[in-house]
């Protein structure tokens, strides 16, 4: 009864001038997982993808560092949806500048919300305008050419890094800034970061954070990666991981695993080249000093109860000449009538307007969980679907945004453009034996892939 129902309204849906319509807004895996399940669980639906950047791909092309080119592969699935004759790319439209969301509910059955979480959290605390204190969301943007980053100021003429935050990121902002220049020659890496990098002047990292080591948020990948770096010796303050040693035998596999790696790193005593990785544990930034330039942070030294850090009255300088918070991402409300929950910062699912990815989840997962996230949401859609609760008159789909966009001479890109682009970058890339160089000018990417 139930699939005979399914099937006579997704041949109602499926006709030309009745077919349901999604507008999903952000190109990067919420967005392109979410429009791969949906060709499955709505046949016949049209989807169109709106994006801010003239590119697609979100994180995957501007997060993911450039060493880690297998992460990447997942752009080969998106790219097969991407063309998919039920999918559109409309690149170079953003939601709440060039369109709103009352004009997506207008023109569509279901708009999904992928939008991402771009802002970085910041410390709140003295010194954050001092120069070289530099936000690790823009410094990744700067090395993966995301146009609204290229220019940002990081004078690499320093010798002392510190990063504050104990993710992933924070290791991955490390790990590019110890890596040896040549072995990103060959990474998508822009040039003119190639340029700086090749002039950097640091030598020693340190990431500090609040808790202990049990409670570090990087995964043993990437903290593996860090041990194998050449001439790079990974460091721990004095007395901090021998807490562990007796709790190890108890934890949970995959953390077992991550702190052994750790301790049996804190043991080894042998230097291994003139550059290091310095974890520092139980420390709050309360002030970052420096008149114009920072020259160190003030960091309370805190103890543990439970799993949460107390600060104590004791205090702690570091001296450092670059300092970067990576303390986590945030999603904003990027049109005024989406339903935001301003104290977690995400768009929680309501029918016919849907959220996935970080802006559902909040901004934490690998791409594995977005998929997850991504496809839930999709099921969920075709349940409202299949239980008619949502509209079914005739919608007008792009028809309707695409005469917005022309009245404000818009350039879009469409796939096909994209497909220009791409094949720019990758020419680009092999002249300098890359596997792309990034085009950073959005400019540049209109006049190649504009419509
Ligand atoms: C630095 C970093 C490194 C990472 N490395 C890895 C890794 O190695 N492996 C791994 O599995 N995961 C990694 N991740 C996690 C992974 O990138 C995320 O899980 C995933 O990208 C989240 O997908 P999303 O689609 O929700 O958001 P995003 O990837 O951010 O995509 C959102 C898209 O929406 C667009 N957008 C934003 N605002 C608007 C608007 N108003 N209108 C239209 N479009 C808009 C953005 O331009 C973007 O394209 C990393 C994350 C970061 C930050």
């Amino acid at each position: 009864m139930r699939w005979r129902y399914l099937r006579h309204i997704v041949r109602k849906y499926s006709k030309d001038n009745n077919r349901f319509h999604v507008g999903i807004v952000g190109a990067g895996p919420a967005g392109f997982y979410c429009a791969q399940q949906l060709l499955k669980t709505i046949p016949g639906c049209q989807i169109d993808i709106y994006e801010k950047l003239p590119v697609p791909f979100g994180l995957v092309r501007y997060g993911v560092a450039p060493d880690h080119p297998e992460v990447k592969n997942v752009i080969n699935t998106f790219s097969k949806t991407a063309s998919n004759e039920h999918v559109r790319f409309i690149g170079n439209v953003t939601l709440g500048r060039h369109i709103t969301l009352a004009q997506l509910k207008h023109s569509y059955h279901a708009v999904v919300l992928a939008y991402g979480a771009e802002e970085d959290r910041k410390l709140n605390i003295n010194g954050e305008c001092l120069t070289n204190v530099v936000s690790a969301t823009k410094f990744i943007g700067w090395y993966n050419g995301q146009p609204q980053n290229k220019n940002i100021k990081v004078d690499l003429n320093a010798e002392h890094a510190v990063i504050i935050g104990q993710g992933n990121v924070a290791l991955d902002v490390a790990r590019i800034l110890l890596t040896p220049v040549d072995i990103l020659r060959k990474t998508d890496i822009t040039e003119y970061s190639l340029e700086a990098l090749a002039k950097s002047k640091v030598k020693k990292v340190t990431l500090v954070g609040r808790r202990g080591p049990l409670q570090v948020a990087f995964t043993i990948k990437e903290f593996r990666e860090m041990l194998k770096l050449p001439a790079v010796s990974t460091n721990f303050y004095e007395g901090q991981m021998n807490t562990i040693e007796n709790v190890i035998g108890d934890l949970p596999r995959p953390r077992k695993r991550l702190m052994q790696l750790m301790y049996d790193a804190s043991q080894k005593l042998e230097s291994r080249g003139d550059k290091s990785f310095d974890i520092l544990f139980y420390r709050t930034p309360i002030s970052l000093l420096g008149s114009d330039k920072i020259e160190g942070i003030e960091l309370a030294i805190n103890r543990l109860e439970g799993d949460k850090a107390v600060i104590t009255n004791e205090k702690y300088t570091l001296k450092c000449d670059l300092a970067f918070r990576s303390i986590g991402y945030r999603s904003i409300q990027a049109d005024p009538d989406i339903p935001f929950n301003r104290a977690s910062s995400i768009v929680p699912q309501s029918t016919g307007i849907y959220s996935v990815g970080w802006l559902s989840s909040g901004p934490i997962g690998v791409i594995v969980s977005t998929m997850s996230n991504a496809f839930q949401t999709a099921s969920l859609i075709g349940k409202d679907f299949e239980k008619g609760l949502l509209s079914d008159n005739p919608k007008p789909g792009y028809s309707y945004i695409s005469k917005i966009l022309k009245d404000k001479d818009r350039i879009t890109i469409d796939w096909n453009g994209w497909t220009k682009i791409d094949r720019v970058e990758i020419e680009r890339g092999m002249k300098r034996g890359k596997p792309r160089e990034k085009i950073v000018n959005v400019d540049e990417m209109l006049k190649i892939g504009g419509t």
